[in-house]
């Protein structure tokens, strides 16, 4: 009985912090595997670098979500270089704050509901031909690993 409501527990705080799906077509947030451009998890290699997010895959064109309930703060360009997927958007509430990029938003700022359509995702092919195309989601401080909020229950994220 003990155990039951404290796995009951466990589960209700997992449930409420995950996330939704960030993109149609991908209600699990499946997370971009490797292809020919690297990995999609969080630290992957870029070179001397290291990947401060994770890609959730999105075909070119997808409808993008809203992973929780917040505020839309501001514009974000995550290249800086104008190129055609340089756009994204920054988003607080629910206790977490995220740069979502590679998508074009329908708006910069204002309140979001988890789950509402944000915007729709660019033409990364065009970027990156035949890559994985996904959006990328990050912390604020990309010290913290978002990847646990996006393993969505029941979705089987690899
Ligand atoms: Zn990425």
């Amino acid at each position: 009985m003990l155990r039951g409501l404290i796995l009951f527990t466990l589960l209700a705080q997992v449930t409420a912090d995950s996330w939704g799906g960030l993109c149609a077509g991908n209600p699990s947030n499946k997370v971009r595997g490797t292809d020919k451009f690297g990995s999609g998890a969080y630290g992957a290699s870029r070179g001397s670098r290291k990947h401060k997010g994770v890609d959730v895959v999105c075909r070119d064109g997808s409808t993008v979500y809203a992973p929780f309930s917040g505020r839309l703060v501001r514009r974000e360009n995550p290249f800086g270089n104008g190129n055609a997927i340089d756009n994204g958007v920054r988003l607080e509430g629910s206790g977490h704050c995220v740069v979502i990029f590679a998508f074009a938003p329908d708006r910069y700022t204002g309140n979001v509901s988890k789950g509402q359509k944000i915007g729709r995702m660019l033409e990364m092919q065009s970027v990156y031909p035949g890559i994985t195309s996904h959006v990328h989601i990050q912390m604020c401080d990309t010290s913290i690993n978002p990847t646990r909020y996006l393993r969505i229950r029941g979705g089987g994220t690899p």
